[in-house]
């Protein structure tokens, strides 16, 4: 028996004429493949937002079990509405919820991890249906509790019955072509990639393009499953999420992204000694502020330092006010939101000299400060004003040779 994995986003399910989209394109793999089909579903877009609200109404703390139970609602409206649609065009078939398959996680509510899943269930039932629309992005603890696996946990829901199911790829549907080079609104010229590694996607996952809950590609990434993302409104091939071994263009740099989400904090007149720098990011790292890029200068004389880092947007105020309570010493502190970080992303850096120069190279000729620098082995990030973040993008694109 030939099974395949169809994930199927928010916005692909948002309401009963884009469900019928979904129906056609079952309709066509089965024809075409005759293949079984796990359709793993997400909740119609807004729905799981607007659950989130309601909850919180009554609740701030949201690792509760109760959470999860409304949460998990919105995939479950949604894979009836599905199921009910394919029966219909007399495709059989049946929802099924993580509690019903099920799907083992641990009791982190909210942020829950898969640790089983019974996939002799999923094959029993293909003796009886061609299609299992199973909701995702939930599970059950092993204390009986409905869990979710945290926002976007759906595509992790997919690659891991795919994993189960013993099947080396899956498929991931949403609005999307694919994964493209650059933000497509912001960079006019912005290629759909055809295929790129793991990493490169965890590094662009964490840099904001939310194509891809981060999780999912790790499990991927683990156990060697070729991710598809591709659209469910299109018929064309998408971007193949693969293994490094396995792709086929290697460029240097695969893709460049921005993100605004960060805030610059500077102080200055620290006294340069030995332990202030874990002073300052302990006392941050106990308020649970995540640092992210940090760059310290020295003044002439040698006696005084000083630090830029930045942490979260919405942890700048809490920052600087954990900061200025501390015992730390400093003359100044300024703190600056309107910035953003630019990375370019490659595998192909490992093997290449000279990009983190052609990035410096490129932004100088535009006249754009760099303001901190922070790199990884396939990811070079710079910090630079926003106004200029659009002019960035676009020649960073074009010095790379990304436009086709
Ligand atoms: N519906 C959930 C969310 O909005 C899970 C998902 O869409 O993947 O976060
Ligand atoms: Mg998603």
């Amino acid at each position: 028996m030939s099974i395949n994995v169809m994930k199927f986003g928010g916005t692909s399910v948002a309401n009963i004429s884009r469900i019928r989209n979904i129906v056609k394109i079952i309709e066509e793999k089965i024809y075409s493949t005759g293949e079984k089909i796990v359709l793993v579903v997400s909740a119609m877009s807004g729905v799981t937002n607007k659950l989130v609200l309601e909850y919180k109404k009554l609740n701030t703390n949201i690792s509760t079990p109760e959470y999860d139970v409304i949460l998990s609602t919105g995939e479950q409206h949604s894979s009836a509405l599905i199921s009910t649609m394919l029966n219909e065009k007399k495709i059989s078939s049946r929802s099924i919820l993580g509690w019903q398959i099920p799907i083992i996680t641990d009791n982190n509510h909210s942020q829950a991890r898969i640790l089983s899943i019974n996939s002799k269930l999923i094959k029993s039932y293909f003796k009886k249906y061609k299609v299992l629309v199973v909701a995702g992005f939930q599970g059950v603890s092993h204390e009986n509790r409905i869990t979710t696996l945290g926002r976007g946990g759906s595509d992790t829901s997919a690659v891991a019955i795919a994993y189960s199911l013993g099947l080396k790829s899956c498929e991931i549907y949403s609005d999307v072509d694919g994964i493209f080079t650059s933000d497509p609104r912001v960079v006019k010229n912005a290629n759909k990639i055809d295929s790129i590694t793991y990493e490169e996607i965890l590094e662009l996952a964490s840099l904001g393009s939310k194509v891809l809950h981060p999780r999912s590609v790790e499990l991927a990434m683990k156990y060697g499953i070729k991710i598809h993302v591709r659209s469910s409104f299109k018929r064309k091939l998408g971007t193949m999420v693969v293994k490094e071994e396995n792709k086929i263009e290697k460029e240097v740099v695969t893709g460049i992204t921005s993100s605004e989400n960060e805030a610059k904090i500077t102080l200055k007149g620290i006294p340069d000694k030995p332990g202030i720098a874990a002073e300052i990011f302990g006392a941050l790292a106990r308020a649970n502020i995540n640092v992210d890029m940090i760059v310290q200068n020295i003044t002439d004389d040698g006696k005084f330092a000083s630090l830029t880092f930045t942490v979260p947007i919405d942890d700048q105020n809490k920052a600087v006010k954990e900061l200025r309570k501390s015992k730390i010493k400093f003359k100044k502190i300024h703190s600056n939101d309107n910035i953003c970080k630019i990375s370019i992303v490659g595998v192909g850096m490992k093997s290449n000299v000279g990009v983190a120069q052609k990035m410096f190279e490129t932004l100088a000729k535009k006249n754009i400060n760099i303001q901190v620098i922070s790199t990884s082995e396939i990811k070079i990030s710079v910090l630079i004003d926003l106004p200029k973040k659009k002019m960035a993008l676009n020649a960073l694109h074009i010095a790379y040779g990304l436009k086709k």
